[in-house]
């Protein structure tokens, strides 16, 4: 599944900046999907939950951020954000234009649960 894929890719780079979770240490993950990037995010989140269920990541929650679609007119050299599928630019309406947003998946940031390293 591709969903499980991204999760999993989304997990490594959580263990880059957080290498020893502890339990509830992490809050939230804040991702950007874009809109052309054929992620669908309720099945992210399920996937996400089922392979950081039995971590010490369990409870940390997948906020997700959508991304328009951004793109460069050859045009008239203009970048604009389009509403799929209308893919012509929306100031002179050409259709030489060049996606240049909205197409990919990133983590944004992670949000630790300070509360926890306080009590302890
Ligand atoms: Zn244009």
């Amino acid at each position: 599944m591709h969903e499980l894929s991204i999760a999993q890719e989304i997990l490594g780079i959580v263990y880059q900046y957080v290498p020893d979770p502890k339990e509830n240490s992490v809050k939230s993950v804040r991702i950007r999907i874009g809109k052309l990037s054929n992620i669908l995010p309720d099945s992210l989140t399920f996937c996400f939950e089922a392979i950081t269920t039995d971590t010490p990541l369990k409870g940390a929650k997948l906020e997700i951020i959508h991304i328009p679609v951004a793109i460069t007119c050859s045009n008239c050299n203009t970048t604009s954000e389009i509403e799929p599928p209308v893919f012509t630019c929306p100031l002179c309406g050409s259709n030489q234009i060049k996606i240049t947003g909205g197409t990919d998946m990133r983590v944004d940031s992670i949000e630790l649960n300070d509360e926890i390293e306080e009590k302890t």
